[in-house]
């Protein structure tokens, strides 16, 4: 355990002795930082008492640090190449499960529920592919899973996206599908140096806080999440026009303004101005009106 993996020698060496080549589109940067890890896991709060979920191992780096802070890891890889390295690599710790799957196809709450133990925290921690961070954390919400929170490596600008304030050129449709269900915050900032191979852009660490509740109450949410998406359809034109444009048959401009006087929303803002109440009192509406 003093041969900590996520050096840049040690994983160079790992990388040398398996002649592993990485491979661009599996989103393969793996972390040579083994400070950034520990933040990591303090910052999650990862203790004794914790189940850590990990997507993509890749040779261990992330892996080695939870197993070492928790009581049980299940890490999702799905380059086979990487199986029988992470063997080797995580062969000191009993308390890691790997399989080889790929995340978008895994049934996450079957496998938790069948290694929880009662009263035990569930915590997601990735450094995430970066070509299907949306993805992956779009299906994990939507499968609304018993998990305390979910704390990633992504992009900078997408980590951005997900934790923006109204009136901000960040915040859109990403924003609120994911503040819908989380409490969204950028813990810190992460240099491109800190991964082998240096990635194309700059990363950050994101944690979402699950919420007990939604944040609003929506009849629909399929409706209410449509309704986010076409408002901020073309961000530059007013609420009204993006509405129109997307009720096209429904309803026509007149009955839109009609709605919008109603429940007090001015039709000449932008989608970018309206905060979470505000998209779910516009939907619910549209939604009655619809009935
Ligand atoms: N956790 C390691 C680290 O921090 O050094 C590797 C992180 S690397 C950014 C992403 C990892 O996700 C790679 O090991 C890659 O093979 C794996 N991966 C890519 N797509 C995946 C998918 N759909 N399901 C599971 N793992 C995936």
């Amino acid at each position: 355990t003093t041969k900590k993996i996520a050096t840049p020698k040690r994983t160079q060496e790992i990388l040398k002795k398996y002649g592993f080549s990485f491979k661009k589109s599996l989103g393969q940067n793996f972390l040579i930082d083994v400070n950034i890890l520990e933040n990591i896991i303090k910052e999650v709060g990862i203790d004794k008492s914790t189940l850590a979920i990990e997507i993509g191992p890749g040779i261990g780096a992330l892996t080695e640090q939870l197993a070492l802070h928790a009581d049980q890891v299940i890490a999702y890889e799905i380059d086979q190449r990487l199986l029988p390295i992470l063997e080797d690599t995580l062969k000191e710790y009993e308390n890691v499960q790997v399989v080889h799957q790929d995340i978008l196809d895994a049934n996450v709450d079957e496998i938790i529920k069948n290694h929880l133990k009662p009263d035990q925290p569930v915590h997601v921690v990735a450094n995430l592919p970066y070509y299907i961070t949306t993805p992956i954390l779009t299906k994990l919400l939507r499968d609304k899973l018993p998990v305390t929170s979910f704390t990633v490596m992504i992009q900078k600008e997408v980590a951005e996206r997900m934790a923006a304030k109204p009136n901000n050129k960040s915040y859109g449709s990403l924003t609120i599908a994911v503040q819908y269900y989380t409490n969204a915050e950028v813990l810190m900032n992460v240099p491109k140096s800190v991964f082998m191979p240096q990635p194309n852009v700059d990363s950050s660490v994101l944690r979402l806080t699950t919420r007990d509740e939604p944040p609003v109450q929506v009849n629909d949410e399929d409706y209410f999440f449509s309704i986010v998406q076409a408002c901020f359809a073309q961000r530059r034109k007013t609420l009204r026009n993006n509405l129109v444009r997307y009720f096209n048959d429904t309803y026509d401009k007149e009955m839109i303004s009609v709605i919008l006087e109603r429940i007090g929303i001015d039709g000449t803002r932008r989608g970018e101005s309206l905060n979470m109440q505000e998209f779910a009192l516009l939907a619910n509406a549209f939604h009655q009106a619809a009935e």
